[in-house]
Parts: C-alpha cells; structure tokens; sequence
C-alpha cells in the first residue's frame, strides 16, 4: 500500500514537472493507450509508462479527459489483450511452416517450393514429382509467387490458417475476437491550471517539510460532499491545511467562490490561499477570515520566503506549531 502510493507519488512529480513544461512551450499533448505484452493496455505519460489504472486515476483525479476512444482486440475466454497471431497448416494445423517462393509444374500439377526443382541450366528444371524437364516459364511451368509450406506434413498452401492467440493459450478465430474500448486522454483545463504554479508548490512543499510539517503536493481530498478535490499543498494535522495558489490566468470572479466552496467543503481545514497582488479586494470580501486567509504576492517565485513565513504564522496563531 505504502509502496504503490510512494509510486504514484513520483509518477505524480514527473507529470506535473513535464506538463509545466510541455505547455510552456504550447504543445498540445494527448495520451494514447497501447498495447505492451505481458502487462496488458499502457499509457506513455511523457517518456513513461504506465499502467492503465494508474491513467484512470488521473481522470477520476480530473486531470484529464476523455478526447475520444480506440478498440483493442481481446481474448473471448479471458479478455487479455495480449495477443499473438499463429500461422498454421491448414491440413495438419501444424506451426511448423515456412514461407518459400513456389513453383508449379502444369503438366503434372506439382506445387512446391523453388529449392524442390533442381535447376539443369538457367532457367530449365526438372520437376521433383514426375522427373519431367520443365523448360518455358508460364507454359510449362508457374512461378505463383511466395507461399508456405508445411515442415510436418509437406502441404504446400498460399493462405495459412490464421488464429490469434493470447497470453494464456486460448486459441480464437479472428471472428471470435471481443473488443474492449479505451480511452484517449488529453490534459483537462485544472491540470494545466495546476501545472502553472508546479514548481512553485513543490518549492513551498520541501520549506514547509523542512520545518517539520507533514506536507504534500497534489493530494486528494475529500469533502464532506464526497466530491474529491486537488489540493497543491495540503499540511496534514488536527487542522488540516489547504494551501492554494493561484495562477494570475484564473484569478477571476469565479475563483473565490470555488474556493469558498472547497474551502467550507472540507472537514477541519483552513485555507491559505496565496494571490496575485492584482487580485481585486472587493472579490476577497466573500472569503470567511475564520475559514480562509490569503496572501498576496508580486510575483510567487521571487516570494516563497514570504509565502512560507506568513504560513508558518497563521499556523502558529492558530496553534499548530512545532508539528
Ligand atoms: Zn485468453
Ligand atoms: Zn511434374
Ligand atoms: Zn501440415
């Protein structure tokens, strides 16, 4: 348990580290499942891959959504979709063929593989079957092209038996197939807003840590509404903390309400909203002081010592030092 939340939580640091980057430089970014034998559907989350569920996790978290889906073959009896293709005899259904190029001798209708034929002198052979000397190409004899022939019962066939296999040995026909439907994924619009302010929280999250607070990044919270919100930085503790910081893109008209609302929503907690000194006053005028309090910065890279002094305060005032 412990072990898979550590893994998620680095995966965590890569993707938001490589979205900052990835829409700074304006790239538009989708995120395709594919086929990875023995483990089954995988996703490549910029350069690593991961499982499906761990992606999943990501859009249940509404960091990303759905662009549109793709089916990927599977197993009739297990649904795996790790599969291979046999090529089979159709006679014996043996695995031991070998793809040859073929000739045919018209007179007597013997088909094999080219090696079958000795050659007497360019372009003249003599047939394997009946020992007759094959001279002219397409009125004694046929060159129809690549084929197979069977290593166990000699059948020499154009079109092999095709079967698909999976991981776990059950044999279906093509027709016999399922198709499971997955999911392409892009960024939603609240992971690229998360990914504005990355560096600035995880710089915050190490001060806030190296003074002794149990802090982490992008955590999943629950409300009591049982909606489950990202939290930049969320300070564990008999008050929860719930640091925010806002973007300057979304300070807006809508942001203090939706903050209001997480803010009331999740149990015990206080919130910290740190904002851009442009922020309008009269739009913080909603925020309850007894629920929220904000800072307010020039510029939030060149203000994580203020940010985390004044933090370290409020925690202090409210009685949650020395954690
Ligand atoms: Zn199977
Ligand atoms: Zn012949
Ligand atoms: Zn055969």
């Amino acid at each position: 348990m412990l072990a898979d939340s550590q893994g998620l939580r680095s995966v965590d640091v890569h993707f938001f580290s490589s979205l900052y980057e990835v829409l700074r430089k304006g790239e538009l970014v989708e995120f395709k499942p594919s086929i990875r034998q023995g483990i089954g559907v995988v996703y490549e989350l910029f350069g690593i891959e991961v499982p499906e569920e761990k992606i999943r996790v990501y859009h249940e978290r509404g960091l990303m959504e759905v662009a549109r889906e793709v089916s990927f073959p599977s197993c009739a009896v297990c649904g795996t979709t790790c599969l291979h293709i046999a090529l089979k005899c159709p006679r014996c259904f043996s695995r031991n063929i070998e793809k040859r190029e073929l000739m045919i001798h018209y007179d007597c209708g013997h088909t094999g593989s080219i090696e079958e034929f000795a050659q007497t002198s360019p372009g003249i052979y003599r047939c394997p079957k009946c020992g007759k000397e094959m001279k002219r190409v397409g009125i004694d004899y046929g060159r129809p092209g690549l084929g197979f022939v069977c290593g166990d019962c000699k059948m020499v066939f154009q079109i092999p038996v095709i079967e698909v296999e999976c991981e776990n040995g059950h044999v279906n026909r093509i027709q016999q197939l399922e198709v499971k439907k997955y999911p392409v994924y892009r960024l939603s619009e609240e992971a690229k807003k998360l990914s504005q302010v990355f560096d600035a929280v995880e710089t915050i999250a190490q001060r806030l840590k190296a003074l002794g607070l149990d802090a982490a990044t992008f955590a999943r919270v629950r409300g009591v509404s049982g909606i489950t919100y990202n939290v930049p930085i969320y300070v564990k503790g008999d008050q929860p903390l719930v640091i925010e910081i806002a973007p300057e893109k979304i300070a807006d008209e809508l942001y203090p309400i939706i903050m209001s609302l997480k803010a009331a929503d999740i149990p015990n907690s206080m919130m910290i909203i740190v904002l851009p000194s442009s922020f309008r006053p009269e739009l913080e005028m909603i925020f309850n002081p007894e629920k929220i309090r904000v800072i307010k910065v020039e510029e939030i890279r060149e203000s994580v010592d203020r940010i985390v002094n004044e933090i370290a305060r409020i925690i202090g005032a409210a009685g949650h030092a020395d954690h």
